[in-house]
């Protein structure tokens, strides 16, 4: 008799690129393999070393909504995405530490933020975290326009689209590539795991090594 399809599977929600390549080492921890690549296969749900794991492939904005509504047990996300999305319905046991960057403003060179962020100035702002600029210029009494963008915000200034960009900034190449000047840091950003309510109760005898093997992994 085939039992195979009635075992409780844990499903793990990750996006592809740097989340997957740094949430692998914490899995090996816990002594999960990933079977497949994800830069080379087309499969989206992908099969590990444990029967009862999988990997389903998702983008990064997607994750809190897959993990929140039951799609996938648990998951690794950014804590810019989350602060975007929401984290209603969503557990979150435990900074990662991985994926690190920072949220930052930035303008074009030569651009006088400190005159244009006055108070009573409006400015106009280019960003993908609408929800975080929209705080952050809100703590400093600066009056913005929003102008939401899906990528490439580095463009909102140079092209005159926007006086500033809020994005995340790593090493600061990419602002430096295009004549552009971190001139605020508002938070740092890393990515978090994120658990479903329900299965945190439901698997948690299956959840728990999981949970354990990823904290100390991280110490
Ligand atoms: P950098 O040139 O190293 O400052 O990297 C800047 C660009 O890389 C950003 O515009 C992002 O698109 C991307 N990036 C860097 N670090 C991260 C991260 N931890 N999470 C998401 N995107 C990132």
């Amino acid at each position: 008799m085939n039992t195979a399809s009635t075992q409780p599977t844990i499903t793990l929600a990750l996006s592809k690129g740097r989340i997957f390549d740094e949430t692998l080492p914490l899995l090996k921890a816990a002594g999960i393999e990933v079977l497949d690549d994800p830069e080379t296969t087309r499969k989206l749900i992908l099969a590990t070393n444990q029967p009862h794991v999988r990997v389903l492939l998702v983008r990064a904005t997607d994750v809190p909504t897959y993990v929140a509504l039951g799609g996938a047990d648990i998951g690794v996300t950014g804590k810019d995405t989350l602060i975007e999305s929401g984290s209603d319905g969503l557990y979150q046991p435990l900074d990662l530490k991985i994926a690190k960057c920072r949220m930052s403003v930035a303008v074009r060179e030569g651009f006088d933020y400190q005159a244009a962020v006055k108070q009573g100035a409006r400015l106009t702002v280019a960003t993908k975290f609408v929800q975080i600029a929209r705080d952050f210029f809100a703590g400093k009494g600066v009056h913005v326009d929003i102008i939401k963008l899906y990528g490439s915000m580095e463009l909102a200034p140079l092209t005159g689209l926007a006086d500033a960009i809020v994005d995340v900034v790593s090493t600061g190449a990419t602002l430096k590539a295009n004549h552009l000047v971190e001139v605020e840091f508002i938070m740092d950003i890393s990515s978090r795991l994120v658990v479903n309510q329900a299965a945190l109760k439901l698997k948690h005898d299956l959840l728990r090594p999981i949970l354990i093997a990823f904290e100390n992994a991280v110490r």
